[in-house]
């Protein structure tokens, strides 16, 4: 045996870091197990380089889960002035973009580096570049878990699985956790991408493709939850933070529909425009209000261009029906390869929303991404690892 722990962590990204500097601070003797070669290769690379560490505006609303209120308790009690604060303590300059959006200034590295500091001041022992062949568990009250790995093995009485969801699998990601969860007798949720670019295909990808890079505001609905942002025409579909955000509540063969004029009233426009300029054309006028190749697209593919006088009421009516309902044939996504999160995951049915145990296996806990807790785009996973982190940190 290489060594007994009060608590193995699998996992060093967000999640794992977090829970293991939480234990750690209460004097627990913790071990944090990674297989890639360094920890938070996520953090790394997430905001640009900048990493969107949280959002002032979390409420358990921002969150998709089989059970929305499993992340209460969690998100209640580690909320986001809590992270804040060991930010400002590490002098970490940050700035708020969007709303609520906190990123750093200079770099997500300083993340990374504040939460492995926390880590070693509070004793914790982080393996890195170390696979796990087997985790078995003893039987009785207080039996351990034992991880049999590249490095040794190790043995600790609580067992925190926190090895993230399956996007970027180059970033280490791995089906690990949900393995192991079947392995003790949990349901796993069908796991799906998240935050995602969408796919177009046949017509509707040749109608789009060469207007590759162009961008416009929208407000994009699907299935009774709407996004209001910019979208980005891709050379393969559309992506760009409204469609990030609805790719999450869309599946294939979902309706999905796009306001090409958010805020704005269609035919209030259209007929305001008929009166001010009569002898416009209607590719003209809205090339005005939004990129012009986009609009042209539109009055070749789905709408009629006429000078704007030309159209009368009922036709007013439709061309604002399709200017703020206009369908989106999406084929599918781009899958885990480029998407930033996992939807499904680990089933909150057999866990403790304020400790994260598990009501199966005590001391095996599930924290982060591989549970069935996936946020929007914009700070709010970061914000889920960080609470279900120091919840299992608290508890363990
Ligand atoms: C490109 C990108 C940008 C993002 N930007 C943001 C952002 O700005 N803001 C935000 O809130 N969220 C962002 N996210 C989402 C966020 O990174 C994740 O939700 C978050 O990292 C999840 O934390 P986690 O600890 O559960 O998992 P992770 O951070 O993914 O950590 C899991 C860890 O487990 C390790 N691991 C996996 N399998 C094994 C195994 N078998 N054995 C040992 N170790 C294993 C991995 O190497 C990894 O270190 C982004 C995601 C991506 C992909």
């Amino acid at each position: 045996m290489t060594g007994h722990y009060d608590v193995a962590i699998i996992g060093g990204g967000a999640a794992g870091l977090m829970c293991a500097l939480t234990a750690g601070q209460r004097g627990k003797r913790v071990l944090v197990v990674d297989h890639a070669n360094r920890v938070g290769k996520k953090i790394l690379m997430s905001g640009g380089g900048r990493c969107n560490f949280t959002n002032t505006g979390t409420t358990p609303a921002n969150f998709l889960s089989a059970n929305p209120h499993f992340c209460k308790s969690a998100l209640a009690r580690y909320t986001p002035w809590h992270f804040i604060e060991m930010v400002e303590r590490h002098r970490i300059a940050y700035h708020e973009k969007e709303l609520g959006q906190l990123f750093c200034d200079i770099s997500s590295k300083l993340i990374v580096k504040m939460l492995v500091d926390e880590c070693h001041a509070a004793g914790v022992r982080i393996e890195t570049s170390c696979s796990i062949e087997r985790i078995s568990h003893g039987e009785g009250e207080n039996a351990s878990f034992r991880l049999h790995t590249s490095h040794g093995a190790f043995a600790a009485p609580a067992l925190v699985v926190a090895s993230g969801g399956l996007s970027i699998p180059s970033m280490g990601a791995s089906g690990f956790g949900y393995e192991l969860a079947r392995q003790f007798g949990h349901a796993v949720l069908p796991t799906r991408a998240g935050l995602v670019p969408l796919t177009l295909s046949g017509k509707h990808q040749e109608r789009l493709a060469d207007l590759s890079g162009v961008a416009l505001p929208v407000t994009a609905s699907c299935n009774g939850q709407s996004f209001s942002n910019f979208m980005l025409v891709t050379h393969r579909g559309i992506s760009g933070p409204s469609i990030l955000q609805i790719s999450s509540y869309w599946q294939p063969g979902d309706d999905l529909r796009l306001d090409l004029l958010p805020g704005r009233d269609a035919l209030e426009a259209l007929q305001q425009w008929q009166h001010e300029r009569p002898a416009a054309e209607l590719k003209t006028v809205l090339g005005e209000v939004m990129p012009k190749r986009f609009a042209q697209r539109l009055c070749e593919v789905w709408l009629p261009n006429r000078p704007i006088k030309q159209f009368n009421l009922p036709q007013l009516r439709e061309i604002a029906d399709v200017l703020s309902n206009w369908p989106l044939v999406a084929s599918g996504s781009e899958g885990y390869r480029t998407a930033e999160v996992t939807l499904g995951g680990v089933d909150t049915d057999e866990l403790s929303s304020s400790t994260m145990q598990s009501r199966r296996v005590p001391g095996l806990y599930f924290i982060g991404e591989v549970v069935d807790v996936t946020g929007w785009l914009g700070g709010y996973n970061f914000q889920w690892a960080w609470a279900s982190g120091h919840a299992a940190g608290m508890a363990v």
